[in-house]
C-alpha cells in the first residue's frame, strides 16, 4: 500500500482521496483553504469561505455519470448528499408521458444530483472526514515538490511536496488536484523538469448567474432543456438543494453589448424577456449580485512529453489536468472518471516502477477520459461561431456534419422516446455521440426527425428585441 498526497481538497480531490484510501492506500489531502464546511446548507452557503475555488459560488449541476460513479464507488457519498437536501434527478423519467414513453429498464441511470456546489462539496467532505487512512490538512499550502533518486533516463522523480512553511512531506504519488490554476509546470520547472505540454486558450464564454430560494420549497417547474441554446445567448436553468435553484445566462465574450448582463435589473430584464425561462425568476434570490465568471480556460495538460515523462512520482487530475467550458456541467464527471483510472492503474500496475506507471496512468486517461474533453471542446467551437455568425445577421454552416447530426439530434430528442435517451445519454457523460448515433436506425432516425432543425422556432426574442431589452435598462 503506498502513501499519496493530494494537493487540493476541491469537489473531485477529495472523491479521489476517497476511491484511494478505500483502496487501503495512506492518504494526506493538502488544502490551501483554512476554513472546513459548516454543518447546515444555509450556513455553508453563506458562511464558507473557499477563495481557492472562484467557481464556489456559481451554478454547478452533477450529471448522471458524476451520480453513477457515486453509486458504484462512493454510495455513502450519495447518502451523504440526500442526506443535505440535494435532488436526484432524472431528465428522462421527469420528461412529458408522451415524449418519453412506456418507462424502460435503463432509465434508472440517467438519474442526476441537483446541488449547490458548496453544498455538494460539503457532503463529500463530511464523508471524507470519517474514513480511515485519510487526513485532510486544511490551511495547508503546498509552495513546490520535493525529489529523490531519478527512477530513470535522467528524469526527475518526486518525492514529496514542501509546504508554504518550509515543512516537507514525503509521498509515493504526489497527485496535482489543484483545479483550473494548477502551479505545476512552476513547480515542475524548479525541480529541474521539462516543461509538461499544455494547450491553453480562453474557453470564450461568460457566465451571468444567480441563485434563488423558494418560500414554500418547491422550485419552478421545467419548461424546456436545463440548457437551451437561444440565438445568442444561452440559458441554463439549475435546480439545486433545500428549494434553491439557479439561473445562468452565457454569451461569448466578445459580445460586448451583453456585457451589461452583470447588471442585476439589466439581468433580470433579459431573464424576463425569455418564454420559457422567465419564471424561474419567482423566488427570493439568495446572492445579493448577479455572479459573473470570464476568462475561463481550456486548458489540457499532457505530463508525458515525447513518449517520455517529464517527471515520474506525479500526476494531475481533475480540472488540475484538463478544465474546458462549463456550460454543459461535466468537469465533476469527467474528474471522478480520472479518479477511478487512477485508482484503477495503481491497483493494476503498482508504483514501484514510477515510469511505467506514469506511462500507463497517460495512455489510458488518454483512451478513455480525454474523448470528453475533445468532445466538449468541439462543441464549444461550433456553438462560439454559430453566436459570431447570429451576430452579425447570417445563418451557421459549417462543412461539419458532426455538427449537423449533433443539432439534429437535439431537435430529435423532444420528438422521440429513443432519440431523448440517445441526448440524453450525451449530455449526462454516459455514452458518446457517435456510439448513440451507431445504434440500429438511430442515425436514420435523427435524421428524419430532427433534420429540419433549422426550420424550428426559437422560443426566444430575436437578437434586435435582446439588444433593445438590455439598452433600456
Ligand atoms: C463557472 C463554472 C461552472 C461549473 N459548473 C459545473 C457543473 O455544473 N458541473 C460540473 O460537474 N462541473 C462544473 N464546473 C467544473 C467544476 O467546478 C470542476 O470540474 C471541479 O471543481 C474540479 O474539481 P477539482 O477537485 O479538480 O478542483 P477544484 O474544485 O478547483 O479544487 C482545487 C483545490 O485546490 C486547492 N489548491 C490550489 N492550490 C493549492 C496549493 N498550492 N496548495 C494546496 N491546495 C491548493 C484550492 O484551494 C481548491 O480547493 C464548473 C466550473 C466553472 C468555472
Amino acid at each position: 500500500m503506498a502513501k499519496i498526497v493530494i494537493v487540493g481538497a476541491g469537489v473531485v480531490g477529495l472523491g479521489a482521496a476517497l476511491l484511494l484510501c478505500r483502496d487501503g492506500h495512506e492518504v494526506a489531502v493538502l488544502e490551501r483553504d483554512a476554513g472546513a464546511p459548516p454543518l447546515r446548507a444555509d450556513e455553508i452557503w453563506g458562511a464558507w469561505e473557499r477563495k481557492g475555488v472562484s467557481q464556489f459560488r456559481l451554478p454547478h449541476f452533477f450529471l448522471a455519470r458524476y451520480g453513477r460513479l457515486l453509486d458504484a464507488e462512493l454510495p455513502e457519498v450519495k447518502k451523504a448528499l440526500v442526506a443535505a437536501g440535494t435532488v436526484c434527478l432524472n431528465p428522462v423519467l421527469n420528461a412529458p408521458e408522451a415524449l418519453k414513453g412506456p418507462a424502460r429498464e435503463e432509465d434508472g441511470v440517467f438519474g442526476c444530483i441537483s446541488g449547490r456546489r458548496c453544498v455538494v462539496e460539503a457532503a463529500v467532505a463530511s464523508v471524507a472526514g470519517r474514513a480511515p487512512r485519510l487526513e485532510i490538512r486544511r490551511g495547508t499550502a503546498v509552495a513546490g515538490l520535493i525529489t529523490g533518486p531519478s527512477a530513470g533516463g535522467g528524469v526527475p522523480h518526486v518525492a514529496g511536496v514542501r509546504l508554504g512553511t518550509g515543512e516537507e512531506i514525503t509521498a509515493d504519488l504526489v497527485v496535482d488536484m489543484t483545479g483550473r490554476r494548477s502551479p505545476l509546470p512552476r513547480w515542475l520547472a524548479a525541480i529541474g523538469a521539462r516543461p509538461p505540454h499544455d494547450e491553453l486558450d480562453d474557453c470564450g464564454f461568460i457566465y451571468y448567474g444567480r441563485h434563488f430560494r423558494s418560500a414554500g420549497g418547491g422550485i419552478p417547474p421545467a419548461l424546456g432543456g436545463l440548457l437551451m441554446h437561444l440565438g445568442t445567448i444561452s440559458a441554463l436553468t439549475l435546480p439545486a438543494d433545500n428549494g434553491t435553484w439557479s439561473v445562468t445566462l452565457v454569451t461569448s465574450a466578445k459580445d460586448r453589448a451583453l456585457r451589461v448582463l452583470h447588471d442585476p435589473v439589466v439581468w433580470e430584464k433579459a431573464v424576463r424577456s425569455l418564454p420559457l425561462v422567465a419564471h424561474w425568476l419567482d423566488g427570493q434570490p439568495i446572492d445579493d449580485r448577479v455572479m459573473a465568471m470570464a476568462g475561463i480556460e481550456d486548458r489540457h495538460r499532457n505530463l508525458v512529453v515525447g513518449g517520455a515523462p517529464v517527471a515520474t512520482g506525479v500526476v494531475a487530475v481533475g480540472d488540475a489536468w484538463a478544465c474546458s467550458n462549463p456550460t454543459v456541467g461535466r468537469g465533476a464527471s469527467i474528474g471522478m472518471l480520472q479518479a477511478v483510472l487512477l485508482r484503477d492503474t495503481i491497483a493494476g500496475i503498482g508504483l514501484d516502477d514510477p515510469w511505467q506507471f506514469a506511462c500507463s496512468f497517460h495512455h489510458a486517461t488518454a483512451e478513455i477520459v480525454e474523448p470528453w474533453y475533445r468532445d466538449t471542446l468541439a462543441a464549444d467551437r461550433h456553438r462560439l461561431a454559430e453566436i459570431d455568425a447570429l451576430i452579425e445577421g447570417k445563418e451557421y454552416r459549417p462543412a461539419d456534419p458532426g455538427w449537423e447530426v449533433s443539432q439534429a439530434l437535439t431537435a430529435a430528442a423532444l420528438k422521440d422516446p429513443d432519440c431523448l435517451r440517445g441526448f440524453v445519454k450525451v449530455a449526462m457523460v454516459l455514452s458518446r455521440e457517435a456510439d448513440v448515433l451507431a445504434g440500429p436506425g438511430m442515425l436514420e432516425k435523427v435524421t428524419a426527425l430532427g433534420g429540419d432543425w433549422r426550420d424550428e422556432p426559437i422560443p426566444a426574442p430575436s437578437r434586435e428585441e435582446l439588444l433593445s431589452t438590455v439598452a433600456d435598462g
